[in-house]
């Protein structure tokens, strides 16, 4: 079974490797819909596959790193694209969160992109 919890962050960034005169090359915001979906068996006792709130918890610091902030100043998204964003939250939330099989990045209501794993 899959559960999948959405959180949303208001975060500036600029595209450092565009060419010159594209538009995302500018410093500019988004509010990022970030997707985490995990994947494991129904708990026979808690009827469930794990916690919202465990899920939730995981992310809260990597959601306080993330929120009303310019991505390009964190370590590791110099050129923060939503691929480079998927891996970067996949790197540090993984770990924690062991039953994670996708993140889902949407900059815009049109514009997604999904990242699972290597
Ligand atoms: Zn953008």
């Amino acid at each position: 079974m899959e559960l999948r919890k959405s959180f949303q962050i208001e975060a500036a960034h600029r595209l450092t490797k565009v060419p010159p005169g594209h538009k995302c090359g500018r410093l500019h915001g988004h509010s990022f819909v970030i997707e985490v979906a995990v994947e494991g068996p129904l708990d026979p006792v808690m009827d469930w596959v794990m916690d919202y709130a465990d899920i939730k918890a995981a992310f809260r610091p990597l959601y306080d790193q993330l929120d009303h902030n310019c991505l390009n100043d964190l370590p590791g998204l110099e050129n923060p694209t939503s691929e480079k964003l998927a891996r970067w939250i996949w790197e540090r939330l993984k770990p924690v969160l062991p039953l994670l099989t996708e993140i889902s990045i949407a900059e815009t209501c049109t514009s997604r992109c999904i990242y699972r794993g290597e």
